[in-house]
């Protein structure tokens, strides 16, 4: 990947560069992530790609930035949490996200997997995100403009389902869309007491387990 001429444009420079990356790096590795393909990939993504420019330099903060409407770009120990969690029984060969927002989930998702799709129900960050993808040189994501409460049905089922916006409860046609042994991250519960959930389905056994304590903006329905 990241075939982009101007490499010493994507890769930054002061506080967008390589050592800010390691730094991100180790600080994730001293909060407990321990999945070394995820810090590798990290470790190499520039996040500064993927908020405005205005915001560059905070990119390796390990902390979530706005992206305008309303969204943000998820803080990078959650985007390594959740990745790990997909992982952690063998690389899943395809992945669907539900709210690409900035599409860094689901490029830090298309280092790792052979094949990404991922939805988003606002165009403008949509075409954004798509744009950040063909920069990087990243041709294993498919991207759609749709309510992800529905998932992707013509391309189920899917070993992984990752949600990065918040609703109440699980997503039941999500849980459809899964494979025998697929497995569904997503964070679940009310404002203020949301837990990310891992859902591990082994054939009509579904087995949840909590994660810890999240705050993502709201799974909404509808496309704007
Ligand atoms: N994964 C993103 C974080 C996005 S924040 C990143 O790496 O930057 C959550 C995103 O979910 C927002 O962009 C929001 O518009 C989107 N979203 C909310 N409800 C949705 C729905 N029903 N279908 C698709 N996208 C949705």
């Amino acid at each position: 990947m990241m075939a982009a001429s101007s490499a010493g444009d994507v890769y930054g420079r002061g506080m967008t560069s390589q050592r800010a990356r390691d730094r991100l790096v180790a600080r994730l590795r001293q909060s407990g992530i321990s999945d070394e393909r995820v810090l590798a990939v990290i470790g190499q993504l520039p996040r500064h790609l993927f908020v405005d420019e205005a915001l560059a330099s905070r990119a390796y903060e390990d902390t979530a930035l706005p992206i305008g409407l309303g969204q943000t770009i998820s803080q990078p120990y959650i985007v390594a949490m959740m990745t790990a969690a997909i992982l952690r029984n063998g690389v899943p060969q395809r992945v669907l996200e539900v709210g690409t927002g900035s599409g860094y989930q689901a490029a830090v998702l298309a280092m790792l997997v052979p094949q990404v799709h991922t939805v988003e129900r606002i165009d403008e960050l949509l075409y954004s995100a798509r744009r950040r993808f063909r920069r990087l040189g990243l041709k294993n994501i498919r991207s759609r403009h749709a309510d992800g409460n529905v998932g992707w049905s013509e391309e189920a089922p899917f070993d992984a389902i990752l949600v990065t916006a918040g609703a109440d409860e699980l997503v039941a046609p999500l849980l459809r869309q899964l494979s025998e042994h697929g497995v569904l991250v997503a964070p679940v519960g009310p404002p203020g007491q949301q837990q990310l959930l891992r859902v591990q389905r082994d054939g009509e056994n579904w087995v949840t387990e909590k994660l810890g304590a999240v705050a993502f903006v709201p799974l909404l329905g509808g496309v704007v």
